[in-house]
């Protein structure tokens, strides 16, 4: 879930933009566009066909495997369609393996809806955060057939966020807590933005470590560029705060409703199509601030 097409944009704007003193600009990209595919020597994506302001190119449903083996781990189903499900189990059967496991990054309906089908369809058990699944555990580590993942509690965008470590690609699956383009929304009440603030210091922990080098989002593409991604999603963060504390002081505060008043003033420029998860990034703000 994107809401912010102000940031990213067309490749060219993308590698015109750096060096100091503008607003935080995104590392290029190598996957514009974007249609999925072969990523990583473990990472293929399959890309859901629900294009919009919120999924940008559309769900990133990811399909991982160790090199010669028989099963396969399916992160995120993605929504529910029979057609994008059939191709998830295509690129499975392609690669002579079937799906042992299923995992979600987090329960928002784009990239959950369709689990209890796949379920259906593969008979692997789905695994996740949350009441009615499997519950998944920081640090668990989940081998399947030779591949090891190793869960990361990322919460922040939700309560429920978790990413997914793949040491042998050097990777980590990061579902909507990191994008491939633009910048995320924190999903007020539910989620939180010193939750979201402390799981991306987490993930510039893991690429200052080298442990992550390359993001595989639920949006978006494939960045090969992990530590410059976070750094640049920290700092629009705190950009973006710094803007809402100006508005609050240029008057937002003394609206009637002062989320208005901040998303006239600090978020003009975003498509009306967006605005409601504006409102919902500006809530997460303001309960930030008012908690300091
Ligand atoms: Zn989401």
């Amino acid at each position: 879930m994107s809401d912010d097409p102000r940031v990213g944009g067309s490749p060219t704007d993308e590698s015109a933009a750096g060096g100091t003193g503008g607003p935080a600009q995104p590392p290029p990209s190598v996957y514009a566009p974007w249609a999925g595919g072969p990523v990583t020597e473990r990472a293929h994506c399959v890309l859901a066909p629900n294009p919009g302001p919120m999924t940008l190119d559309g769900t990133n449903t990811w399909v991982l495997r160790e090199p010669g083996s028989t099963a396969a781990v399916v992160i995120d189903p993605g929504p529910a369609d029979e057609a994008h499900l059939a191709r998830i189990l295509d690129v499975v059967a392609t690669a002579g393996a079937r799906v042992a496991l299923t995992v979600l990054t987090h329960a928002h309906l784009d990239h959950s809806e369709g689990a209890p089908r796949f379920a259906e369809l593969t008979g692997a058990p789905v695994r996740a955060v949350g009441q009615g699944h499997d519950d998944l555990g920081d640090g668990d580590v989940l081998t399947t057939g030779g591949l090891e993942l190793r869960v990361v509690s990322t919460p922040g965008h939700t309560a429920d966020s978790v990413s997914f470590a793949l040491p042998g690609d050097h990777s980590l699956l990061t579902g909507d807590t990191v994008l491939g383009r633009g910048t995320t929304v924190v999903a007020h009440p539910d989620g939180e933005l010193a939750a979201y603030l402390d799981s991306l210091e987490r993930i510039r922990r893991l690429t200052g470590d080298g442990d992550v080098v390359t993001i595989l989002p639920g949006h978006g593409p494939a960045v090969p560029d992990a530590a410059a991604m976070v750094e640049f999603y920290r700092r629009h963060r705190w950009e973006r705060l710094q803007e809402v504390r100006s508005a609050l002081a240029d008057g937002a505060s003394a609206e009637a409703d002062p989320v208005e008043g901040v998303l006239r003033r600090v978020y003009a420029d975003v498509a009306p199509t967006v605005w409601p998860a504006a409102r919902m990034s500006i809530r997460a703000q303001l309960d930030y601030l008012g908690a300091r």
